[in-house]
């Protein structure tokens, strides 16, 4: 079933108001990969009656009026990928087209897009439910942060979109809180994974540097960025606050981790995996082509690549889900009646990283002072191929699956220093997993410029590649 996207869907399950109406900036794809899929369907499976309003017209009423008011909250995201990325190329250049919109063409996801659609929501319902952003977008411009297409710092999102609260991180859980708390009409401020504005800043919380100070000066934003990415695992994690204007943007400590029988719940939940009918006559929504049949196997990355914003979006350590609902899904796949046969991404942020984990980061919280994968894998670190060989050969042996491929980046560091089973992994890969050519992630030839991506030197890797050939 589909979350409802149109009034006379929601009437058909009996739902005259909902609790959540949802606002996206992509066309509306039912499927696990989709952030806004996940959680509608999340809180759905809870109980909650939710709507989504995918790519409403910013400049009328007739899309966002579609619903009403929702009970509860309005759940604002750009969608899968911030909409100034989506929009422009690095280069500034405007995109013409969009693989998550219907059609193709890059004509239905405003810049800022965050922004935009709070102030489409508060322009046509004057004091209304809370807004709460959520998504990369939110997510990742939840403290003063540099913009690259206005070539300054910017201050928290929260607090030029006008919302009310900010989910940040992998939200479905926080979202769910959210959602039940404000149906129990309890205080919320005190969730984990929530910013909020406060005209105080709270007691025991970091305070990091001004919006004003960070502006202007490159070492206190250095200082500011520090602190807020030491203060990114759960386990370790003090809340943080940050000056924005006359008020606070208040960061609570992120979510714990989920356990992997979390992850393998949310990801088993019922998807279409298609595009809902309402943007049929736009035409293909190209991200099908990967995202439909794919299969999410872990979250986080434990990599630390200094280019990379995934350590504090999904987190430094890797949860994997457990192999037996890999297979149901799998499985479950080649019931669908659109299959072919093709899972085109089996993986995670990192492909290889599915299964390895640090015993220290799950009881004590990842290191500050060092870096899991430099100079070289730390010795506390499990880094083992055993579990995907394992998978991959159960997976492409069930009836109905013939390709089974590799579609996330690989660490190839990762695949030298297992000295036990890395070459088996690359094997087992490039003889049956890998669609034209296998994805490595991003490398460099010059070590001073691997230092300056995070990224082990060359020459650390020669000396683990030698013992391999022997
Ligand atoms: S002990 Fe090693 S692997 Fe674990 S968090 Fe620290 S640096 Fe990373």
């Amino acid at each position: 079933m589909f979350i409802p996207a149109t009034r006379k869907e929601a009437a058909a399950l009996g739902w005259r108001r909902l609790d959540v109406i949802l606002v996206t900036g992509d066309s509306y794809i039912d499927a696990p990969h989709i952030g806004v899929a996940l959680i509608g369907k999340t809180l759905m499976a809870a109980g909650f009656r939710v709507g989504i309003i995918p790519q409403p017209d910013v400049l009328s009423d007739k899309d966002i009026l579609r619903f009403g008011e929702p009970e509860l909250f309005w759940g604002v995201t750009a969608g899968c990928m911030d909409s100034m990325v989506a929009n422009y190329t690095a280069g500034q250049k405007r995109r013409r087209s969009d693989d998550l919109t219907a059609g193709g063409k890059n004509t239905r996801r405003p810049d800022r897009a965050c922004i935009a659609y709070t102030n489409l929501i508060r322009r046509h319902f004057k004091n209304t439910t809370p807004i709460v952003l959520g998504g990369i977008e939110a997510s990742l411009r939840r403290i003063s942060h540099y913009d690259l297409w206005s070539d300054s710092v910017r201050r928290s999102i929260l607090f030029d979109a006008k919302a009310d609260f900010l989910v940040y991180g992998m939200g479905e859980a926080t979202v769910m809180d959210l959602a039940e708390r404000l149906s129990r009409r309890q205080p919320v401020t005190g969730i984990r994974g929530l910013c909020f504005i406060s005209t105080t800043p709270p007691q025991d919380y970091i305070g990091l540097p001004s919006h004003e100070t960070v502006a202007k000066d490159k070492d206190a934003f250095a200082h500011m960025f520090r602190v807020f990415y030491d203060n990114c695992d759960p386990e370790s994690a003090r809340g943080l606050y940050q000056k924005q204007d006359t008020r606070y943007l208040v960061q609570n400590p992120p979510r714990p981790y989920p356990a992997p029988e979390d992850l393998d719940r949310i990801y088993e939940l019922d998807y279409e995996r298609r595009v809902h009918p309402l943007h049929q006559e736009a035409g293909e929504v190209r991200a099908m082509h990967t995202i439909a049949f794919s299969i999410a196997s872990h979250r986080g990355c434990f990599g630390g690549c200094h280019f990379c914003a995934i350590a504090v979006h999904e987190g430094r350590r890797v949860v994997s889900r457990t192999e037996a609902s890999i297979l149901r899904e799998a499985e479950k796949l080649t019931r669908h009646p659109d299959f072919k046969g093709i899972i085109p991404d089996l993986g995670g942020p990192t492909a290889n990283m599915y299964g390895m984990s640090c015993k220290r980061a799950e009881t004590r919280g990842v290191c500050r002072e060092k870096a899991c994968l430099v100079p070289a894998a730390c010795k506390l670190l499990d880094i083992g191929h055993q579990r995907q060989i394992a998978l991959l050969r159960k997976i492409r042996e069930i009836p109905g699956i013939k390709k089974v491929f590799i579609g996330s980046g690989v660490r190839h560091d990762l695949v030298l220093q297992d000295k036990q089973y890395g070459m088996a992994y690359l094997k087992e890969i490039m003889t049956h997993h890998v669609s034209g050519q296998l994805k490595i992630a991003p490398e460099h030839s010059q070590d001073h410029v691997l230092r300056l991506m995070g990224k082990p030197d060359r020459v650390i890797r020669k000396g683990l590649l030698r013992p391999m050939r022997a």
